[in-house]
């Protein structure tokens, strides 16, 4: 049986919510998550270059990374899945200087989980290649499925990788062109009746 390749951020974590909050207290700007329509957050929070950098640094801290919520229902749908004899792959675009933070939320939460990957999905800044993989390394991994909130990376598993894709529905994505091999759910509890099984 292959791995399920679960993505942390806005898939298992519920973390742009909680950017509103650092978003007034540091910024003193408000906005609604209602209003977040791109995955680039500088763009749907009206950031310069330099507070975005600011900005994105922070959410990386450890204390803010710790306090992140558990998306609704998914623990317990890799629960499941994992007494069925099914592996869990964890694979983040985070920054690598998370790297041991993100581990401590899967422990503080008891995620179950077999394999925790950091993949450069973004070609983002600040990223340790010692430890995080390239996303063409990554595509010779095998999965059962993926379950992701970015466009780009359920194009990039569904075409290059050649997986089924779960696609969370977020408001960054709503406008996206998927394929046949992407499909939206709208919560865990769906994805879950769709796949009783990875
Ligand atoms: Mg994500």
């Amino acid at each position: 049986m292959l791995p399920v390749y679960v993505d942390l951020d806005d898939v298992l974590s519920d973390t742009t919510k909680s950017f509103i909050k650092i978003l007034e207290c540091e910024f003193g700007k408000k906005v609604n998550f209602e209003d977040i329509f791109s995955f680039d957050l500088k763009v749907s929070f009206n950031l310069t270059e330099i507070e975005f950098e600011h900005f994105f640094q922070m959410v990386h801290q450890p204390d803010v990374i710790l306090e992140f919520a558990p998306m609704e229902r998914a623990i317990g749908v890799l629960e499941e899945w994992t007494e069925l004899g099914y592996e869990v792959s964890i694979v983040t675009g985070r920054l690598t200087a998370a790297y041991e933070t993100s581990i401590a939320w899967l422990a503080k939460h008891n995620v179950p989980y077999h394999s925790f990957a950091m993949v450069d999905k973004f070609s983002r800044k600040n990223i340790d290649r010692d430890i995080a993989i390239s996303l063409e390394d990554f595509s010779e991994l095998k999965f059962s499925l993926a379950i992701e909130d970015s466009a780009k990376m359920a194009l990039y598993s569904s075409q290059k990788m050649c997986i089924p894709v779960a696609l969370i529905n977020r408001l960054w994505n709503r406008m996206a062109n998927l394929n046949n091999k992407i499909k939206r759910f709208r919560s865990w509890y769906d994805i879950l009746n769709d796949f009783p099984t990875p």
